[in-house]
């Protein structure tokens, strides 16, 4: 059992690279209806090739009638994800790690339960101690109307994983309003304990000591959509060993 904790455009390559491939796999995430979501409701891109973006592309611009092209991805990609006999798909917010002697062996959530696994994706994007600004107002949220909260940030800090701040920024334009996500993203050269490192334009990078825990898209690399859909797609198929 392999877990992903994170529903934006790498953690569901991520799982669906892996379920696709027979994979026993737990994808968790904050909010369903946010399944590869983007930070505003514009179409992301071109689909890397063996993406799950571009298996369900033309579905998507198909239903696209229905609301924007970006809702309907992201109706498309929940359906696809939801029938797969290996994946089970989980609403729920990861709050820590879990270790056991040394190990990471699962993570741990809000809301109680402990999910045990072989290896933990972390594919949390903009979501580590994140910072919304909309005009003056400021909320904890990694995308606007998303809130998110600071524990697992905390936790990764208190096992010696350092970060950078970074931010990102929408323009605005007229649907959307001008808002930037302030965020902290993993340091690469930062002192880090237990946990493998994924970088997408390179191939597939370690960090010296993996137990178990793997970090993803925009919470490791500053990343876009694209690249994150890429990355996650070849972790996946890494971790399936193929
Ligand atoms: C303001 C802003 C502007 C941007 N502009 C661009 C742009 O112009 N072009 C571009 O290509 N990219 C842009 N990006 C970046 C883009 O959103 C990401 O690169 C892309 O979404 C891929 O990221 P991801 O899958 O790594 O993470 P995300 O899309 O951030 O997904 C992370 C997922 O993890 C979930 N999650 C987070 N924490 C937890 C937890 N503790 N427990 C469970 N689930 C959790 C979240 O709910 C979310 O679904 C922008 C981002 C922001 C915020």
């Amino acid at each position: 059992m392999i877990q992903v904790v994170g529903g934006g455009a790498a953690g569901c390559e991520a799982a669906w690279a892996l379920a696709r491939r027979g994979v026993p796999c737990r994808l968790v995430t904050t909010t369903l209806d946010a399944l590869y979501a983007l930070p505003a409701d514009v179409w992301p891109g071109t689909p890397p090739a063996g993406t799950l973006w571009a298996a369900v592309a033309r579905e998507a611009e198909d239903a696209s009638g229905l609301g924007t092209r970006a809702a309907a991805l992201r109706r498309a990609v929940k359906r696809e994800l939801e029938r797969m006999p290996d994946l089970l798909v989980l609403q729920s917010n990861v709050v820590a790690l879990w270790r056991e002697d040394g190990a990471v062996v699962g993570v741990r959530t809000w809301e109680g339960p402990a999910h045990r696994a072989d290896a933990t994706v972390l594919a949390v994007g903009t979501f580590l101690a994140p910072r919304l600004t909309v005009g003056t107002a400021e909320e904890r949220a990694g995308r606007l109307g998303e809130m998110a909260y600071d524990d697992l940030r905390d936790d990764l800090a208190a096992h010696g994983v350092r970060f950078l701040r970074r931010s990102l920024s929408v323009p605005g334009d007229g649907v959307t309003p001008a808002h930037s996500v302030a965020f902290d993203q993993v340091d690469p050269l930062g002192t880090v304990e237990g946990v493998g490192h994924v970088r997408s334009a390179t191939g597939i990078r370690r960090w010296p000591d993996v137990a178990g825990v793997w970090l993803l898209g925009a919470c490791a690399d500053p990343v876009g959509v694209e690249d994150a859909a890429a990355a996650g797609r070849d972790l996946g198929a890494h971790l399936a060993g193929s």
